[in-house]
């Protein structure tokens, strides 16, 4: 889809997306949920810093340097 980052264009600034980050993270349990792993309302355009801010919080998850989540 080529878009802008969605956090970024919050705080006025404007760069591009590089990752589609699902807002509710895939589990064995809703995998096969299309409300979560289909829905664009599951779905949102990040830049990497904003990726890995994203996933900063969740402590399961790890980001490594090109933006992309290790699921340990
Ligand atoms: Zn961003
Ligand atoms: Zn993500």
């Amino acid at each position: 889809m080529g878009g802008l980052c969605e956090q970024c264009l919050k705080t006025g600034l404007v760069k591009p997306g590089e990752i589609v980050h699902h807002k509710v993270h895939l589990t064995p349990d809703n995998i096969n949920d299309p409300e979560v792993s289909l829905s664009w309302n599951n779905l949102e355009l990040l830049c990497r810093d904003c990726h890995a801010k994203a996933h900063g919080s969740l402590k399961r998850y790890k980001v490594d340097e090109m933006g992309r989540v290790i699921i340990k």
